[in-house]
């Protein structure tokens, strides 16, 4: 099926007499006949509900549809893209343990891998993302257990180049973690590409209506878990389920079982299935928002990158982007609505435009049906130094525009008026 197909059909098939929309099922447990019975789901054993933080239909089945779209064997919700973030980290990593991650990721993503997990133990290790091999080679350590990147970075719009650091990676036998929130997968599929495992904030284009935060974690189920030794917790026995060895009983699966029984058992980041109800309803129309999202960003920024108060503009659909060449690649129908610029006048400037918008609104969030627009040095990005800003390819002066699906000339428009506020 193509991917607009599967956007629409998969993940939940009803039988006969059975309701034709995916049912919410709002409720914490299941009834059993038997002691024994219930005694086999807990020890994985037979497969059935018992407990929504273990699993729920209604979110397996919006799981099964991710999965599916990103071409992975299997996956899992979370209530948030932070938790998919260290989620997919944290069941492969324990204290004493290192990964590498690009420094133009999300700032919270940052904070919670430079800051949190380093208490925890973790260390992590930022480097360029358009470093060559060689310096990608040396970052690695004996305790290196995964690569994390971003498709397209949040908010500096840097495209990765997946299949140069899936082959690291794998040179190395670590998995290589990308997060496809901006890009989608009806943008681009890493596993396509090499990566091993795709995270999701699906509280972005996925749900597409800013209505629910949430997160996903998505398994090729390519990976070789055992080559290397590298990964005991998925390939020796896990003393907190009997003794169960993952990637014998679960063979492809083992990743997100282990998530699933162990993480998810223990830290309880899971969505409610109500809105897992209204991600799928998002999904649905997923590759529809898509294109107009890319479409009007792309007009948007070819009228931008001619505007003489606009000093410069990040947008990878653009023919003289830094990454033109990696999108024409890894996004040839088209890459995210985000947009990144600068207005002459740097910051100060930056507030009068933002302050002068009408349709665009101010908000943390990106990545929805209506435009909205930011400024990462104040708001998202407020707790790194300027260092740091650097590192994650944010300026002082860069807006974050994410482009709606509204009437683009009504968005350009909006964007003229407040230009001329700007002295
Ligand atoms: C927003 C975002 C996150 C965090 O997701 P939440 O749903 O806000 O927890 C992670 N990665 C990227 C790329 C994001 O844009």
């Amino acid at each position: 099926m193509h991917i607009d197909t599967k956007c629409i059909q998969s993940g939940y098939t009803p039988e006969n007499g059975e309701p034709r929309v995916l049912p919410i099922y709002q409720s914490t447990t299941w009834k059993y006949a038997s002691t024994e019975q219930m005694g086999k789901l807990f020890d994985l054993e037979e497969s059935g509900y018992f407990y929504t933080r273990l699993a729920n239909p209604t979110n397996d089945a919006v799981a099964a549809k991710i999965a599916d779209l990103e071409g992975g064997v299997a996956a899992m919700l979370t209530s948030s893209g932070q938790a998919a973030c260290f989620y997919s980290l944290f069941n492969i990593c324990q204290a004493g343990d290192h990964f590498i991650c690009s420094s133009s990721v999300y700032g919270g993503t940052f904070n919670l891998f430079g800051v949190t997990m380093k208490k925890m133990g973790i260390d992590v290790t930022f480097v360029d993302p358009d470093a060559d091999e060689e310096t990608l080679h040396q970052a690695f350590r004996e305790n290196t257990k995964a690569m994390f990147g971003e498709t397209i970075a949040n908010p500096a719009l840097v495209v990765l180049d997946i299949e140069k650091w899936a082959k690291i990676a794998h040179a190395h036998q670590v998995p290589l973690i990308i997060d496809n929130t901006f890009a989608t997968p009806v943008n681009c599929r890493p596993f396509e590409w090499g990566a091993d495992i795709v995270v999701h904030s699906t509280t972005k284009y996925m749900d597409g209506h800013a209505t629910s935060v949430g997160g996903a974690i998505v398994d090729s189920g390519n990976f070789d878990w055992e080559a290397s030794g590298k990964f005991p917790g998925l390939t020796t026995p896990d003393a907190s389920y009997h003794g169960i060895t993952y990637t014998e009983k679960f063979g492809k699966a083992a990743f997100i079982t282990k998530a699933t029984a162990q993480v998810m058992r223990d830290l309880g980041s899971i969505p409610s299935p109500h809105n897992a109800f209204l991600l799928n309803l998002g999904l649905e129309t997923l590759p529809l928002r898509m294109k107009k999202h890319c479409d009007n960003a792309q007009a948007v920024a070819e009228y931008l990158a001619k505007n003489e108060k606009v000093s410069w503009v990040s947008y990878c659909g653009l023919p003289g982007d830094k990454y033109h060449d990696l999108a024409q690649k890894y996004l040839p129908n088209g890459s995210c609505g985000v947009i990144s610029f600068g207005v002459k006048g740097g910051r100060e400037a930056a507030v009068t435009f933002m302050d002068s918008l009408k349709l665009a609104a101010i908000v943390t969030h990106v990545a929805d049906a209506r435009t909205s627009v930011l400024h990462p040095a104040s708001h998202t990005h407020r707790q790194l130094n300027d260092e740091e800003l650097k590192a994650a390819g944010v300026t002082s002066d860069l807006i974050r525009f994410s482009v709606g699906i509204e009437n683009a000339e009504d968005i350009i428009a909006d964007i003229q008026q407040a230009l001329d506020q700007v002295k």
